[in-house]
């Protein structure tokens, strides 16, 4: 067996050590007999897996009593149209377009009401985040929507908007459990699992209690209607059971390794590894803005299709595999979550060395 270096922006590399554990427990989960995919998502020791999960899920952010944790499934996407449709009471939110993901969760929001778009870093192809410390907050608006981490343009925030006083709702898909968060400044929270926490299928939302109405806007369904799976501690209907039982074990993990401070720390030295070697290359360069690169996805490009071809070919043939950027952006991304060794990142950089030589 060989494994290569994962650079994959989503679904993207898990923990080895995990993905052996659930190999050792696939035909038997802890004397069951049954596999965590075969049994009743009400049976007793599924119940302990799920609690479990929600438990150390808590315990790594210390989310506080008053905000539910919901283990839905629709993929981030589905957020996009969940969120106004819950939380648009006057009919009016603010969006922040910093990219292709807020940029979606905008034009959806338009469906269900007037969603301004109150700053944006279009203008250069998302190579930035604007200045969010005094934006033309409505003085209506239900909350002020962010994606805190552009996973596609490779950005993040430095520090949250000042939302005057309105609910913060954030995306956090690409940088989930990458670093410590203060749930306490969001009145939600949200991510797809499939970037930095486990395999697809499942989204987690950090939702304030006293947000979960059961009157979201005429016509929601039930089953887009977060107080239908507060109310059942995500078990209204079968959940996505093998999916959150991998998500368990991958919080297992990040509390023996640590905890989130700990991961904060090893994603800032990884992260300087590969951005220390693009500033001082002569053939590869970042593509954003210094002050705020993203820890978690790197994008960057020779400034020449042929030779980022060239590239991508002989890095996978060399085990680096999934570094070719999103499709709208071209060049490269290497994304370097949790999972990814710090030897990892380093031994890309030797190879983006030796290729620089060869190629100049
Ligand atoms: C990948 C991604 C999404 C979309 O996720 P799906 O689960 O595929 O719907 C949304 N937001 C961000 C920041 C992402 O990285």
């Amino acid at each position: 067996m060989k494994r290569v270096y994962n650079f994959s922006a989503g679904p993207a590399v898990l923990p080895e050590e995990v993905l052996r554990q659930a190999a050792e427990e696939m035909l038997d989960y802890q004397g069951s007999g049954q596999s965590v995919m075969e049994m009743s998502h009400r049976s007793k020791v599924y119940d302990a897996i799920i609690k479990e999960a929600e438990a150390d899920f808590r315990e790594l952010l210390g989310i506080p009593e008053n905000y539910k944790v919901l283990f839905l499934q629709g993929g981030a996407s589905t957020q996009f149209a969940m969120i106004p449709m819950n939380l648009m009471k006057n009919r009016v939110a603010d969006y922040i377009v910093t990219g292709q993901w807020a940029k979606k969760a905008w034009q959806e929001a338009q469906k269900y009401g007037k969603a301004n778009k109150i700053a944006s870093s279009e203008d250069r192809t998302f190579a930035y985040i604007p200045d969010v410390s005094d934006l033309p907050v409505s003085p209506d608006a239900d909350y002020v929507y962010i994606c805190q981490n552009n996973t596609i343009y490779g950005t993040k925030y430095r520090e949250l908007p000042d939302t005057k006083g309105k609910l913060l709702v954030s995306d956090v898909s690409s940088m989930f459990l990458s670093e410590p968060m203060d749930v306490t400044k969001y009145g939600l929270v949200y991510g797809g699992v499939q970037k930095n926490v486990g395999p697809a299928g499942v989204t987690i939302v950090i939702i304030r209690e006293d947000l979960i109405t059961d009157s979201p806007l005429e016509g929601t369904p039930t089953m887009l209607t977060y107080k239908t799976h507060a109310d059942a501690d995500s078990l209204y209907n079968t959940p996505p059971c093998y999916n959150i039982y991998i998500c368990g074990l991958v919080f297992k993990w990040l509390k023996k390794m640590g905890g989130l401070s700990e991961m904060k720390r090893r994603n800032e030295e990884k992260a300087k590894i590969l951005y220390d070697y693009l500033d001082g290359s002569k053939l590869f360069k970042g593509t954003v803005d210094k002050e705020y690169r993203s820890l978690m996805n790197v994008p960057f490009v020779t400034g020449n299709d042929d030779l980022n071809a060239k590239f991508i070919k002989e890095a996978t043939e060399a085990g680096f595999v999934n570094l070719k950027g999103h499709r709208t952006v071209g060049g490269m991304r290497a994304s370097i979550y949790n999972a990814m060794p710090k030897e990892g990142v380093e031994k890309l950089v030797a190879f983006m060395k030796e290729f620089e030589e060869k190629n100049s």
